[in-house]
C-alpha cells in the first residue's frame, strides 16, 4: 500500500479515458489499495484511478459510515432527479463550484473479488459516484459547473 502523488489539471492522463479491466488479478489489488491509502491520507471522499496515472475503469469512494468501496468497470444504468450543490476535485486544488447531478443512481459494477453487483446510491454518494465516473471518460468537474443565474433587482 502507497500513498501515491495525485495528478493536477494540465496533466494529460485527466483528460483521458481509461480503459476497461479485463481481469482482476493482484495488479488491480495493488491499484485498489493504492487508491484507498491516498484517498485516507489526503482526506477525500472519491478518488479515480486516472488521478494517480492509472488509465483503468476503477475508482474508490468513502461511504457515509466511513468504509471505503471500489467499483471496477463502473456502469450507470439508471439515473433520477436533478440536484445542483458546490462540488471540487482533489486534481483541481482550491476550485470549487456548482455542478448539476443525478439524485440517484444505479451501478452495476465489480468488486475486487469478481463479484458483479448492481446497486443504487443516493444523494452525496450518488455525486461523487458520478463525479468519479467523469475521471475515467477524461471528464473534470469543471466542464460541468453551471453559473447560477444571479438575482436581478
Ligand atoms: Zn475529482
Amino acid at each position: 500500500m502507497a500513498v501515491m502523488p495525485v495528478r493536477k489539471i494540465g496533466d494529460p492522463v485527466l483528460r483521458s479515458k481509461a480503459q476497461p479491466v479485463k481481469e482482476i488479478n493482484t495488479k488491480t489489488e495493488n491499484l485498489v489499495e493504492n487508491l484507498k491509502s491516498t484517498l485516507v491520507e489526503l482526506e477525500g471522499l472519491g478518488l479515480a484511478a486516472n488521478q494517480i496515472g492509472v488509465l483503468q475503469r476503477v475508482f474508490v469512494i468513502k461511504r457515509n459510515n466511513g468504509e471505503m468501496l471500489e467499483f471496477i468497470n463502473p456502469e450507470i444504468l439508471q439515473k433520477e432527479g436533478n440536484k445542483i450543490d458546490r462540488e471540487g476535485c482533489l486534481s483541481v486544488p482550491e476550485r470549487e463550484g456548482p455542478v448539476p447531478r443525478a439524485e440517484k443512481v444505479k451501478l452495476r459494477y465489480q468488486t475486487l473479488t469478481d463479484e458483479e453487483v448492481e446497486a443504487v446510491f443516493s444523494d452525496l454518494e450518488a455525486r461523487v459516484i458520478q463525479h468519479e465516473l467523469d475521471h475515467l471518460d477524461g471528464v473534470l468537474f469543471v466542464d460541468k459547473v453551471i453559473d447560477l443565474p444571479t438575482a436581478s433587482y
